[in-house]
This record gives structure tokens, C-alpha cells and sequence, in this order.
């Protein structure tokens, strides 16, 4: 593994001197004390005060759409998240490590709409499932192992609920460099698991929760030279504000009224708020949308710190069906209540019934997603019925993860019957004999369904 590194980097860790420059002129400043720092340094929080960091974006400049896409270097050119590049850290160009993440579709489908309550035409779900290892995770990684790259990290890690593990074993083997990935034991699915170990990185499962894995693993890159890709990372959250930028991209810059997102660690909350405030101080969107961050009910620390008038936080201890969410002490819950605040945005929580439901009928559409993503749709749901959401309001969900991501939740909501009774819509596979008649039996049920 380390001659891997060589080849990359030749000489030793540590950037080369052109790499030096570059990253020396970008900017890191702490959100709590506003001390600044340079981009070649490796952190995940202000050494001076221990808050959360935020890449510095120059947005004194208005923009124009065809603005944006002025400077990309090649290696970046195809990717979803660098054609973005004056709106991102400028990273040196033999650094970029893609596999031309993003371009994600923007889909609509009226029976969605309607499940929503909202008027026709008005909803509209951003699939970021549609990522090289199949959710949103590789936005953020592509920047973060380029950043990696960039300073010469000799091994990249992370703690995780699985997504951000299967995406950084695939950018630490795109970009040559070993990865060492903490999980919580038996609680990440088969299919995430599968990726990880398959993209080749070193898989350590914790006996202790995501939140447990994750203490642990800030413990061991304060002490070792070690790269932490987890979202603390400011240079990862550069990358998931392109999700932000392409959404309003295929809107032509036209916002809605509410973008509507699942919450668990709240990097994606974070990420959104910044996006969000460099777009309208380019110029590029007149207004703010609102965000609403919906969690399970089970993992919902943000929502209650929310409904205290931002008060008062206290970590839980997270159940729910919904892996990808199933956090109670969320890293990034200073910068997420920033987002909320800046744009009068909202926090609510849905039960793992309503998660499930909400998911079937989007797999039901042939769209899929994984149980965390469908959050968002049935936390809209409930939105609209409180009345927060107007009926005739636009909103745009985002769908975090490929329905392949938790096949297990698939099987348990068709086939197990758990809690009494066939789910509503439940499809269970039927046996035939080999025989004509039996199916001519099918068809006719086939027809009817
Ligand atoms: C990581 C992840 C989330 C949670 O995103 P945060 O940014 O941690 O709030 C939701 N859904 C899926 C599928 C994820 O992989
Ligand atoms: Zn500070």
C-alpha cells in the first residue's frame, strides 16, 4: 500500500512546493472565533477554539450562469461537482480525484405530488442516488480526497454509517492512497458493507454506534498523522454544495419555495445553508428558499434542539430503521443550525412507518431510494399537513440514496409482514408449478395489480 502512495507522490508525504502555493491561498475560517487559516493545513476544527471550519468562497463578484463553468481544469471537466469551480476551493489541478460524480436527474412524478399534498407541478425530487457508489457521499469525497491528495495524506479515514465509507474506498483507490473505515458493528447494510470491502479499504467494525465510531476515530487522527474525511472536514462540504448549485442549475436559478432533506449527521444541512448564501451573494438566485431538515423520529436530536428555540442540545441515543440517519449526536449541529437560521428554515421528525411508507410509494414510481432518503418525502408530507408547507409552495426533496443501498429494509417491508398484517402495497414474489395454467393465473393477477 505505501509504494501505492509513492507512485502518486513521489518523495515522501507532504505536498510538493507548487501544491504549497496553491493550497496556501486558500483560505479555512473558524465559524465560532473567525480565526483564519491556510489550506494546507489538515483540520477539522479550529485549533484555537475547537469550533467547526468553513472554506472561505470570494463571492464579492456577481456571476452570470455561463460564469460558473470559467476556469474548470480538465481533470474536473465531466464531474458534476468541479464544473463549479469559482464557486469552490481552487485545488491544484493534479490533485483532482473524479469519477464524475453528479449530473444527477431532477426528477417529477405527479403520484409523488399528490402523496406530498402539494399542488400539480409542484414538487420535485433532486436523486442523488445517481452517484458513481449510489448516494450524494461522493460530492463530498471527490473534494475532500482531492484535498487529501493535494497536502500528500499518507492514509485517508473515516467513521460511518456505511455510504460515506463505500464512497471514500472508492476515492482513496481512485486516488491511490490507503483508507481505513470505522463501522458500527452489524448495523451497516450487506450492500454498503459489500462496497467498502470491495473498493479495498482497510474495515474495522467498532463494537458501539456510529457516534461511538466516529469519538473513536477523532481520537486516534489527533494523535496520528491521519486524514479524516468525516463531514467535520470543511473541504467536503464544498463538494455537497454542488448538489445546491445543479438543482438550481436545472431549475434555470429559479428557487423553490422549500428544499426538504433527510438529517443526520447535518454535514448536507450545512453544506446547503453555505451553497445557498454564495448563490445569492453572486447573484445567481434573487431569493433564499427555505430549508426543512427532517429526521427520524427515533435519531432526532436537531429537532428537539430546534423546537427549544435552539436552546438546548442533548445528544440520544438513535433507533431507527433508517441507517444512514441512525445518529444522536450529530458533528455538525453548530453549522446545520446556522443553515436553519439563515434561511427560516424548519426541523421536523417522521416515525419509521411513515419512512417506509413514504419509500415504498417512491420505489413504487421506479425511482427507489434507500429508507433515510425517503424521510424527506414523508417529512413533506407532514410538513404540509401541519400547515408549515403551503399547498401551492414548491418544494424540491432531495433522495440521498440508490434503492440497492438496503435491500434488506426492501425484503423486510414485502415479504415480512412484521407488526402485524401485509404492509399496504406489500409485493411478495408468488411460486408456480411449471405449468401453463398456473401461469395464466399470474397474468390475470399481474394484470390486476
Ligand atoms: C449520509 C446520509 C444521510 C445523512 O446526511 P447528513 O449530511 O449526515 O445529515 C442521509 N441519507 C443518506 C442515504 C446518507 O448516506
Ligand atoms: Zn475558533
Amino acid at each position: 500500500m505505501t509504494s501505492a502512495v509513492e507512485t502518486t507522490l513521489p518523495g515522501s508525504a507532504g505536498a510538493g512546493t507548487s501544491n504549497v502555493d496553491e493550497l496556501a491561498r486558500i483560505v479555512v475560517r473558524c465559524m465560532a472565533c473567525e480565526e483564519r487559516f491556510s489550506g494546507a493545513d489538515v483540520l477539522t476544527s479550529c485549533p484555537a477554539c475547537g469550533g467547526l471550519l468553513d472554506v472561505v468562497i470570494p463571492t464579492r463578484r456577481k456571476l452570470t450562469p455561463g460564469e460558473l463553468g470559467v476556469g474548470v481544469p480538465a481533470a474536473g471537466r465531466h464531474s458534476g461537482v468541479w464544473r463549479y469551480w469559482p464557486l469552490l476551493p481552487g485545488l491544484p489541478e493534479d490533485a483532482l480525484v473524479s469519477r464524475w460524480e453528479g449530473n444527477t436527474p431532477l426528477f417529477r412524478d405527479i403520484r409523488l405530488t399528490r402523496y406530498a399534498g402539494l399542488a400539480d407541478g409542484h414538487l420535485e425530487l433532486k436523486h442523488e442516488g445517481h452517484n458513481p457508489t449510489a448516494s450524494f457521499k461522493d460530492r463530498g469525497m471527490t473534494v475532500g480526497v482531492s484535498h487529501a491528495k493535494a497536502v500528500g495524506a499518507r492514509i485517508v479515514a473515516c467513521a460511518s454509517t456505511g455510504n460515506t465509507s463505500a464512497s471514500l474506498a472508492a476515492y482513496a483507490a481512485a486516488a491511490g492512497i490507503p483508507a481505513l473505515v470505522l463501522v458500527p458493528e452489524g448495523k451497516i447494510s450487506a450492500g454498503k458493507l459489500a462496497q467498502t470491502i470491495a473498493y479495498g479499504a482497510r474495515v474495522v467494525q467498532v463494537e458501539g454506534d456510529f457516534d461511538v465510531a466516529l469519538a473513536l476515530l477523532r481520537e486516534l487522527t489527533a494523535a496520528y498523522d491521519v486524514y479524516l474525511v468525516n463531514s467535520v472536514n470543511p473541504f467536503r462540504l464544498e463538494g455537497q454544495k454542488t448538489i445546491i448549485f445543479e438543482m438550481m442549475e436545472q431549475r434555470d436559478w429559479q428557487a423553490p419555495d422549500w428544499i426538504v432533506l433527510p438529517g443526520g449527521n447535518l454535514g448536507n444541512t450545512s453544506a446547503f445553508g453555505k451553497a445557498l448564501i454564495e448563490l445569492h451573494a453572486v447573484g445567481l438566485i434573487d431569493r433564499l428558499p427555505r430549508l426543512a431538515v427532517i429526521q427520524a423520529a427515533g435519531a432526532a436530536p436537531f429537532a428537539a434542539y430546534h423546537a427549544s428555540g435552539f436552546e438546548e442540545f442533548a445528544p440520544v441515543e438513535a433507533e431507527t430503521v433508517a441507517t444512514a440517519i441512525k445518529i444522536g449526536n450529530p458533528a455538525s449541529t453548530t453549522r446545520a443550525r446556522r443553515s436553519i437560521e439563515l434561511t427560516n428554515g424548519w426541523v421536523t421528525t417522521v416515525s419509521d412507518d411513515e419512512i417506509l411508507e413514504a419509500k415504498a410509494i417512491i420505489d413504487r414510481c421506479g425511482i427507489g431510494c434507500e429508507p433515510a432518503s425517503a424521510a424527506s418525502l414523508a417529512g413533506l408530507r407532514r410538513l404540509v399537513r401541519d400547515g408549515i408547507v403551503g399547498v401551492h409552495e414548491s418544494a424540491v426533496t432531495l433522495l440521498t440514496g440508490h434503492i440497492l443501498k438496503d435491500t434488506d429494509a426492501v425484503a423486510a417491508y414485502h415479504f415480512d409482514n412484521v407488526g402485524g398484517g401485509p404492509r399496504s402495497g406489500a409485493n411478495r414474489p408468488i411460486r408456480v408449478a411449471a405449468e401453463l395454467s398456473a401461469l395464466e393465473q399470474a397474468l390475470a393477477d399481474a394484470l390486476h395489480r
